[in-house]
């Protein structure tokens, strides 16, 4: 069975609304649920309290399952940059929903992919959602009352980044606070047929240095740019660790793919270390949970990031969901996500991955 590759296109932001079941990443989560959507509690990273911002999501309905006709994952990341450690996962959230095909917010008929079409099915129906991150939000602003805020932090962000200077006149749009939004198109991976790898050792021994270097710099498995992507593919001519290798073998035909979709079967690891061996059982039900899909570290350089060399990272982000898909009694369902990055054997010894 072939594997489903994800990769991110600018496409007009009415697409990308709850109403159209999206896969996308960036911009504000397009809830499923439109009612119990998670807050800050549920969102706080786990270093330094603040709130995860919304990373991407991923709509894979079971099709076998009437209670998952409808179904979308979501992955949230803290901006903190401090927060980002290596083999770490505290500061990273999944969470599932999913709804029968009769529900309460959608039409049990397929959407028409109009602009104009159904904009009432909208979360701003059934919960307020904060301004600057788009979760839920309890908070207001005191003076115009008219712009909610998940948590004070969010709040302050948008008084000094705009608010200001628009509180009591129409509210404005675009806070720079959010990821850059795309859409995610799947498409199946046709290269099954595993490639001879190229043999090309010329200026290997520099690569391998530069490599060493980032190690010790605590940068390895940044992929923020090309160049630093394409000096860590030539790396993977090193036998050093062929896990590596496999998976830039595994990569190469499309190497643009941001999502590897590969429900019940494996990883594609990054590295031979750190590689998950218990994921905790599904809290809802108790059950089993398996290997969905994984993030791709190309995700990384559509993200906008700043400060290449300090900022947010991963290698790989793997997702393992509740592997009956368990129908959530009323919120949003924990799930389990594993970050691997490339870093040598000493890191091992501090694996510590938050359940
Ligand atoms: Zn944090
Ligand atoms: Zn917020
Ligand atoms: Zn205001
Ligand atoms: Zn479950």
């Amino acid at each position: 069975m072939a594997v489903d590759l994800g990769f991110v296109e600018k496409c007009e932001p009415w697409r990308l609304e709850s109403r159209f079941f999206p896969s996308k990443a960036g911009g504000r989560p397009a809830w499923l649920d439109l009612k119990n959507i998670p807050g800050k509690g549920d969102l706080e990273c786990e270093y330094c309290g603040d709130p995860c911002v919304f990373l991407c999501q991923i709509y894979a309905p079971y099709e076998e399952d009437v209670d998952a006709f409808h179904r979308t994952v979501y992955i949230f990341v803290c901006k903190n940059t401090d927060c980002c450690r290596p083999n770490q996962n505290g500061n990273l959230k999944v969470f599932r929903s999913q709804l029968g095909r009769i529900n309460d917010f959608y039409l049990a008929e397929p959407p028409v992919e109009q602009k104009d079409w159904g904009t009432d099915i909208d979360v701003s129906r059934w919960a307020k959602t904060c301004r600057v991150c788009g979760i839920l939000a309890p908070n207001h602003c005191g003076r115009c009352k008219v712009v909610n805020y998940c948590c004070r932090v969010h709040q302050v962000y948008d008084w000094k980044n705009g608010h200001k200077n628009a509180c009591g006149t129409e509210a404005t749009n675009g806070n720079g606070f959010l990821f850059p939004e795309y859409e995610i198109v799947i498409e199946r991976d046709d290269t099954a047929t595993e490639r001879v790898e190229r043999n090309d050792p010329s200026g290997e021994q520099t690569e391998m240095e530069k490599y060493n270097a980032m190690i010790q710099d605590g940068k390895a498995g940044t992929f923020q740019n090309e160049d630093v992507n394409d000096d860590l593919l030539q790396m993977a001519n090193d036998e050093k660790d062929e896990t590596f290798a496999e998976f830039r073998t595994k990569i190469d035909s499309y190497p643009d793919q941001i999502l590897r979709y590969d429900r019940g079967r494996k990883v594609l690891y990054i590295s031979s270390h750190n590689q998950i061996t218990d994921v905790p059982k599904c809290p809802e039900c108790d059950g089993d949970r398996q290997f969905e899909f994984q993030i791709m570290p190309q995700l990384l350089n559509f993200l906008d990031l700043k400060d290449v060399i300090k900022c947010l990272d991963w290698g790989i982000l793997a997702v393992f969901t509740c592997k009956q898909s368990c129908m959530p009694k009323s919120k949003y369902i924990r799930e389990y996500i594993w970050k691997q990055d490339i870093v040598q054997e000493e890191s091992e010894s501090k694996i510590n991955q938050n359940t």
